[in-house]
């Protein structure tokens, strides 16, 4: 049977203790026990259902959880305060003094900089490759290496990487697979072709209302319960734990996540196409153009198309800078980070989001000076949308080819 993850979302059934539609929000750091003795084996990680202290789990962040394992298909799933928090906590437990990780080179700022300027500190070393290219990925791999690292569609980029492929070399080598798949939820299932750990920023598409920090860690439920071992789970002790209300309101907004994905892709695609057609350079996984389309095309569920994040060159940072105040002014979305809000999103990655990325990287990596990121808004008017903004590159003179 085909794996369609709203589908499984859908099936999940929570009541509250009233019989509410929503499950009941759980507003207690800690927990009683009728017995000493349940204390002590709840500590020791022995007994199913009991709660002890929130920062270890709360009935609103398992609900959550259960809700984003069913949705990437894995056995269970860790909520956090922060796409960060769930990255840094998988990291730490996976990698120890010694170790090292095999990452792609484009990936998000806050991640590059976690492991080129954070991880030293532990001796763990990071060799940053081209993931689209699997030799490279394979010949990096050391006898220390722990770690396969990528995000499904990269960002600021929009590589796609080849999950099945990865995976193969992870097992290949006894290492773990880690995919970051902020940018595709219910796009690609990643942990469905093989990765051992799918981890997403909630604070991005899967809330969407651009109102909160989250994370998520979804793994096997040995890995997801080791994260929160009482004595050395990372997720535990670091301590990035989310809050029950905000795990509850993040839950409710999940319910639509299908619907708002779905249109994001469509108005992305119309965008990408009419942009591209102007003669405009244009990086939409979407677009057969794109370098890892057919890999985007056989690894995605094809009814959430192909997301919503695009990127267009417009040759320098004035010109980019000039053109989203328009775009802003005309009131076409916001210059703003984060994605997967219901109003376009764009900023110039290079001196925002990826400006962790030393400026001759960012150069190899192919991220240049007048590149914008795209996060497509829900427009209603996807045509009108297209003609304003084509006005404001017109008047920036932004060149065609
Ligand atoms: C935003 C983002 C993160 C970090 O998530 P936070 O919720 O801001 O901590 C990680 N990876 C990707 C791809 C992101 O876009």
């Amino acid at each position: 049977m085909k794996f369609n993850p709203a589908d499984k979302i859908q099936d999940l059934q929570y009541f509250g203790e009233f019989g509410g539609v929503n499950p009941s929000i759980s507003d207690s750091s800690t927990y009683t026990f009728l017995s000493a003795k349940t204390m002590f084996d709840t500590f020791e990680g022995n007994t199913e259902g009991c709660y002890l202290y929130s920062r270890h789990s709360s009935p609103s962040n398992l609900y959550l959880g259960e809700a984003l394992a069913a949705m990437e298909g894995t056995e269970s799933a860790n909520v956090t305060a922060s796409g960060m928090g769930a990255i840094t906590a998988v990291l730490l437990q996976l990698c120890g003094t010694g170790d090292h990780i095999v990452s792609s080179r484009t990936i998000y700022g806050g991640t590059y900089a976690f492991m080129k300027n954070f991880l030293p500190r532990f001796e763990i070393g990071t060799s940053f490759v081209d993931i689209t290219d699997p030799e490279k990925v394979e010949a990096a791999i050391t006898p220390e290496t722990k770690v396969i690292f990528c995000e499904a569609v990269s960002n600021p980029l929009l590589e796609v990487a080849d999950i099945k492929e990865l995976s193969r070399i992870c097992r290949k080598h006894g290492i773990k697979l880690v995919v970051d798949n902020t940018f595709s939820p219910l796009n690609i299932a990643p942990a469905k072709m093989g990765a051992d750990v799918v981890i997403h920023s909630l604070t991005k598409f899967i809330n969407g209302a651009s109102d909160c920090v989250g994370g998520v860690v979804c793994g096997s439920t040995e890995f997801c319960l080791a994260l929160k071992d009482v004595n050395d789970g990372a997720g535990m002790l670091l301590g990035s734990t989310m809050d029950s209300l905000r795990a509850a309101s993040i839950l409710k907004n999940l319910r639509t996540l299908h619907i708002r994905m779905k249109k994001h892709s469509e108005n992305a695609l119309y965008l990408a196409q009419q942009f591209e057609k102007d003669g405009f350079k244009v990086v939409y996984p979407g677009l057969p153009s794109h370098k890892g389309h057919l890999l985007f095309k056989n690894q995605m569920n094809s009814e959430y198309g192909y997301g919503g994040m695009l990127t267009i060159d417009v040759g320098s940072l004035e010109r980019a800078n000039e053109l989203m105040e328009m775009m802003q002014e005309r009131n076409l979305g916001y210059l703003a980070v984060s994605l997967g809000f219901y109003k376009t999103l764009f900023s110039a990655p290079g001196t925002s989001t990826s400006s962790e990325i030393p400026l001759e990287e960012q150069e190899e990596m192919g991220l240049s000076d007048g590149l914008i990121r795209f996060s497509i808004g829900l427009d209603n008017d996807i045509e009108r949308t297209y003609s304003e903004m084509k006005k404001c590159f017109q008047t920036a003179h932004v060149a065609s080819n």
